[in-house]
């Protein structure tokens, strides 16, 4: 039996192959690699299709969450407010603009930060608050944005797995001051390498991200701040131009494959099948069970031995990693995100997945979770 993927991106590629290939042929011979006119027509196609105003592109995720949180003015001294349950790069924007990351514990429902929880931790040093909308699973901004303006905190959304996911009929990365995104290969909006971006309405802040990407200067060879290099490259950016046109129809098999799941998933016992919120479009980056009755490791095990890799989002929450011992978290502090972290599985999930393989993935499942 042949194995079967978390992701397989050739699938994915084969289906845009032809253009994708003439345009990386047309950079190559341009001899215009860095910067140019392929750049600025995705960046301004990124914008039209989130109807913002601007975006600019950067060089990976974290950079893109980096350069926003700069931007604000987020430094030394301020806190941040985000989940524990998340990859580790949306904490580490916030160290490196010298300011501390707070903590709030998930949902079991949704994987996302509790919102009820998020008022409790807000101080007079508290500057935005980041909502990771987690595997694809839009945050209720509604509710968040009443939050934020009644604190006076910016928002700056992690989107980086959720492009195209919608909170009722706007797009992530449209609701707060900032979205930032990732261009990862495994994203749902993916390049052949590392890059990112961010989308915003605010005119100044699109020029002081554009600033300080470009090694603070606007003018070249004159510095005004203290910038980095994080550019998208050319090559990256006809890529993801190429692949922003199918953008939706992915996403919509992405839902129809959760949806199938759903369906094959319904009479197996001692799991919690991952649940859309009301009010938003979830883009399922990943699908992630919550294993109530058997031990996740041993479960990944016995898939394994039948060539089905799952994967695990996240391992550790971040209030308890070792480069967080610093900040003072204790275990049990969040025991949702703790729980979430023995308990996930996230089963294959990509465009291209067959019926057939999904079967496959749901009748081992089933063998294992009912003997
Ligand atoms: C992937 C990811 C990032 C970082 O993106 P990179 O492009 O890999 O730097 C940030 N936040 C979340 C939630 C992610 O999944």
């Amino acid at each position: 039996m042949s194995q079967i993927p978390p992701v397989d991106l050739g699938r994915q590629y084969a289906t845009i192959a032809e253009a994708a290939n003439a345009a990386v042929l047309e950079v190559l011979s341009s001899g215009r690699y860095i910067g140019g006119s392929s750049v600025t027509e995705f960046e301004n196609h990124f914008a039209q299709y989130h109807q913002v105003e601007y975006s600019a592109g950067c060089n990976s995720g974290t950079d893109a969450l980096y350069l926003a949180l700069k931007a604000l003015g987020v430094t030394a001294g301020d806190e941040v407010i985000t989940s524990t349950f998340t990859f580790i790069a949306t904490a580490e924007a916030i160290c490196m603009c010298g300011a501390t990351p707070v903590f709030v514990d998930i949902t079991t429902e949704t994987f996302n930060l509790d919102l009820d929880q998020v008022e409790a931790v807000i101080t007079p040093r508290t500057k935005a608050v980041i909502p990771v909308h987690l595997f694809g699973q839009p945050v209720d901004m509604t509710r968040l944005g009443a939050i934020a303006q009644k604190h006076g905190l910016y928002i700056v959304e992690d989107c980086a797995q959720a492009t195209g996911a919608k909170w009722g009929d706007r797009l992530v990365g449209s609701l707060g001051d900032i979205g930032c995104f990732s261009f990862f290969p495994t994203k749902n909006l993916g390049g052949c390498g590392d890059g990112g971006a961010i989308t915003t309405h605010r005119r100044d802040l699109y020029e002081a991200i554009k600033m300080l990407r470009e090694h603070g200067s606007k003018i070249r060879y004159q510095h005004e701040v203290m910038g980095v290099n994080s550019r998208l490259d050319a090559l990256q950016a006809v890529i993801l131009d190429i692949k922003l046109r199918h953008l939706d129809q992915w996403n919509q098999q992405r839902q129809a494959i959760a949806k199938n799941y759903d369906f094959l998933l319904s009479d197996v016992p001692g799991i919690q099948r991952p649940q859309a919120i009301p009010g938003g479009t979830h883009v399922w980056n990943q699908y992630t069970l919550l294993l109530k009755a058997k031990e996740r490791d041993t479960l990944r095990q016995e898939l394994l031995a039948q060539d089905i890799i799952t994967m695990v989002y996240y391992p550790k929450p971040l209030h308890l990693q070792p480069v967080f011992e610093d900040l003072g978290y204790q275990s049990g502090q969040f025991p949702l995100a703790e729980q979430c972290s023995h308990q996930v599985l996230s089963l294959p999930m990509f465009p291209g997945l067959t019926p057939s393989e999904q079967e496959r993935v749901v009748a081992a499942l089933k063998e294992q979770l009912t003997v």
